[in-house]
């Protein structure tokens, strides 16, 4: 559990221990990128001997001013997901949830950096058939943009994201049906003390959360930044939807944490899940708690 202000955050895992090459993080990476920074990195965040970079699979769970705001839900259980390692998996998230004291029912709020497959999964759950909400008195926030973009899943416009096959209809939908959801954009604040922010790139829409409370702050980054690595080499290239606009949400949110002192809590860094970003002759640092 970390304590920022008058806010406590904790991780809730789904996996602990995700592989996939350093390629997928950034496209021209070497062996001697990650040999220069293997004091960093491993074993934690890499494993050196097969050349695979670490992460962790995680929801936030914040409790501030006596609310309950969940980020990012994760895969889901038992779904079927173009991504291998996604796919069917046991997830015990809910258990942790209710093993934590916060049961589906203790949720307000449930905030959806982006949607993709492995941050929406548990927005809904299989009940009689049907995929209904999960967390019945929850609002859930969904970037507005994202929001038209992935429904181009239901109406056949989407193309070339053969990947989140699925996750729109399964996901997102049913909430939207339910009178749950608020379409959001940035500059959007909930429980006093969360306002969104744009970080598009990664997504069409993305969206961080910034949680500021007595004079201190946490950046939920979502998918803005997944690995170390991507603090370290944060100019190098990666896979997005744009990769530019990827590029320069990453640095404002690296160095929004680096100038404020805050913490950086993104979606998939393993244990201890969120650091501090200092930035010394130009490039930057992670410092773990
Ligand atoms: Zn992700």
């Amino acid at each position: 559990m970390m304590q920022v202000g008058g806010a406590t955050l904790r991780p809730v895992i789904e996996i602990e221990d995700l592989r996939t090459p350093p390629q997928f993080f950034i496209s021209d990476i070497t062996a001697a990128d990650l040999l220069e920074h293997a004091a960093v990195l491993s074993p934690r965040f890499v494993d050196l001997a097969t050349g695979e970079c670490r992460l962790s699979q995680h929801a936030w769970l914040i409790e501030v001013g006596g609310k309950r705001i969940l980020v990012d839900p994760c895969v889901g259980h038992r779904r079927h997901r173009a991504v291998p390692f996604y796919h069917m998996i046991d997830s015990p998230l809910l258990d942790r949830l209710e093993a934590m004291g916060a049961g589906p029912e203790s949720i307000d709020y449930v905030f959806c950096t982006h949607l993709h497959l492995d941050h929406v999964g548990w927005n809904t759950r299989l009940r009689d058939g049907r995929y209904v909400p999960t967390f019945p008195n929850a609002r859930y926030l969904f970037s507005r943009a994202e929001e038209r973009y992935w429904r181009g899943e239901m109406t056949g416009a989407l193309r070339g994201e053969e990947f989140n096959a699925g996750v729109f209809a399964e996901c997102v939908e049913p909430v939207i049906t339910a009178g749950l959801a608020d379409l959001v954009d940035p500059g959007t604040r909930i429980a006093d003390c969360l306002t969104l922010i744009d970080s598009a790139g990664h997504t069409i829409g993305h969206l961080a959360g910034v949680l500021e409370s007595a004079g201190e702050g946490v950046v939920l980054a979502g998918d803005a930044i997944h690995h170390p690595l991507q603090v370290l080499l944060p100019d190098r290239p990666f896979h997005a939807h744009d990769e530019a606009r990827a590029r320069a949400s990453r640095l404002r949110l690296l160095d929004l944490c680096a100038e404020r002192d805050w913490w950086l809590a993104p979606a998939h860094f393993r244990a201890p899940h969120l650091c501090k970003v200092r930035r010394e002759g130009g490039r930057h640092r992670l410092e773990w708690p």
